[in-house]
């Protein structure tokens, strides 16, 4: 479980973040919509430490997530983003096991051999050898989730990651992202695929200007919204 209480972040002394909370339920999936602007990427960086909060807590299971040393939490929440920062020298199945060797401390043989498994989740076995730039973008954003699937996350956070692919690839990496929900990952989803929140969210959170401004399930946000500014919105993204 996954718990924003009362969550606030500032780039200097601005507040960008101010008073989210928000829950995210073992094995349940909440997507985060809104603006540009509204602080859905400084969220998830508050999340996982990329950026410190200022104030409030975030708790995963039972653990501080803000006490936790920074490496450990990342070690424990994965992050997926919109530019995939693949190493452009190594092949897929290095990308995957590099983080293992140097995270997990795992021996080169077992790196690659979990590496292999996780590439085969996300249909990426006989692309195993090439390298980034030999993978069309979907096949680099299913690598870069594979990567961030080995360190065996409790929670994924995916920041718009399709939103860099060319709209042909999109539907593949939505897909495996669906699979990885249905399976029971626990993940909180910044996206601007309103059909992929509609149908695989049990959780939709509308921020605007660093708040939530409503959350629900997709029926409630999607079809009976209640505030003026998510109504907007809807009417300008759907
Ligand atoms: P988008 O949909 O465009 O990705 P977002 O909802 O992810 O937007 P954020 O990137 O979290 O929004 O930005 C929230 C606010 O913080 C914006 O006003 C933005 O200009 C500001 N901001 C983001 N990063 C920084 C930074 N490094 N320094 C200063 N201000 C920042
Ligand atoms: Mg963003």
């Amino acid at each position: 479980r996954l718990q924003i209480d009362n969550l606030v972040m500032a780039y200097g002394d601005v507040d960008v973040i101010r008073d989210v909370s928000i829950a995210v339920e073992p094995g349940t999936t909440t997507c985060i919509i809104g603006p540009s602007g509204s602080g859905k990427s400084t969220l998830l960086r508050g999340v996982n430490r990329l950026h410190e909060p200022k104030a409030g807590s975030v708790a995963l299971a039972d653990d501080d997530a803000l006490a936790l040393k920074p490496d450990l939490l990342r070690r424990r929440v994965g992050l997926v983003f919109q530019h995939f920062n693949l190493f452009p020298d190594h092949t897929a199945l290095e990308n995957v096991a590099l983080a293992l060797r140097n995270v997990k401390k795992m021996s080169k043989g077992e790196s690659r051999r979990i590496a292999l498994a996780r590439l085969t989740e996300v249909g990426l076995a006989e692309r195993a050898d090439h390298r980034p730039r030999d993978l069309s973008g979907g096949q680099q954003q299913r690598v870069a989730i594979a990567r961030a699937l080995a360190m065996e996350p409790e929670v994924m956070l995916f920041d718009e990651a399709t939103s860099a692919l060319d709209p042909e690839l999109v539907k593949g990496v939505l897909n495996l992202m669906a699979e990885l929900a249905q399976r029971g990952m626990t993940m909180l989803v910044v996206t601007h695929e309103m059909g992929f929140a509609r149908k695989v969210a049990d959780q939709v959170v509308f921020m605007d200007e660093g708040r939530v401004v409503e959350a629900g399930t997709p029926d409630e946000i999607f079809d009976a919204p209640k505030s003026d500014r998510l109504r907007l919105f809807l009417s300008e993204v759907l």
